[in-house]
């Protein structure tokens, strides 16, 4: 690393004057600044070993990686079109990023409860977090706030595929009424109203769910957690 740096400056150094030494610190320094983040950014590439579902894969050093925003579905969930989503999305993901490099970015939480690292995963240029969500193979899962530049973007994605009817929103079922519909999410404020509340199925924007995925709401308290 110092060699680098020397080496760098010495190559600036042959185009300019040597017997200056300020002049030689001002180089050393900028070669730093140049030489740094280049390392920095190089550091942020990782091969998948093995992908684990949608949302959680392996890699090379064995590191499990979460994907942070996302929750691709899961067998617990009642409809049976979910569920198959959930395979479909362990099929995207496999796809799209085992044996491949990825670049990852962390957020200001390192790991989960469960060790994994949590991350926006980009391959080249797709920003696999948000593809997900995009192609209607994950919800946002805005339980726990990160960058919300971010979870704009998710909800905006999650908001339009569901417009479309993409991949787990083709079945109508999670947005209309049933009796298994404990919940109401309202995705603008993520707050989470039991079927008792005022604000059940009443706000602008939201969805039927009986997933545990908002903040608890002070008249309702949502999930009693
Ligand atoms: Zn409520």
């Amino acid at each position: 690393m110092r060699r680098a740096i020397n080496g760098f400056s010495r190559l600036l150094l042959n185009r300019s004057s040597r017997g200056n030494p300020i002049k030689n610190h001002f180089i050393y320094l900028v070669s730093l600044l140049v030489i740094i983040p280049v390392i920095a950014l190089s550091s942020d590439h990782f091969k998948v070993k093995r992908v684990i579902d949608g949302d959680t894969f392996v890699l090379e050093n064995d590191e499990r990686i979460r994907l942070i925003g996302v929750d691709t579905p899961e067998t617990v969930h009642p409809s049976k079109s979910v569920e198959y989503f959930g395979k479909e999305a362990s099929a995207f993901t496999k796809k799209f990023l085992e044996g491949k490099s990825v670049r990852l970015e962390y957020g200001q939480q390192k790991k989960d409860k469960y060790g994994r690292i949590l991350a926006y995963v980009f391959l080249d240029t797709l920003f696999v977090n948000a593809e997900l969500i995009k192609q209607g193979y994950a919800h946002a899962y805005t339980k726990y706030p990160f960058k919300q530049e971010y979870m704009d973007l998710f909800r905006q994605l999650e908001k339009e595929a569901r417009e479309n009817k993409r991949g787990l929103w083709a079945n109508d079922s999670t947005t209309t009424i049933t009796p298994k519909d404990k919940y109401w999410l309202n995705t603008n404020s993520n707050t989470l109203h039991n079927s008792s509340c005022k604000w059940y199925g009443k706000t602008k924007e939201g969805y039927y769910s009986n997933e545990v995925l908002g903040n608890d709401c002070d008249i309702c308290k949502g999930a009693h957690r």
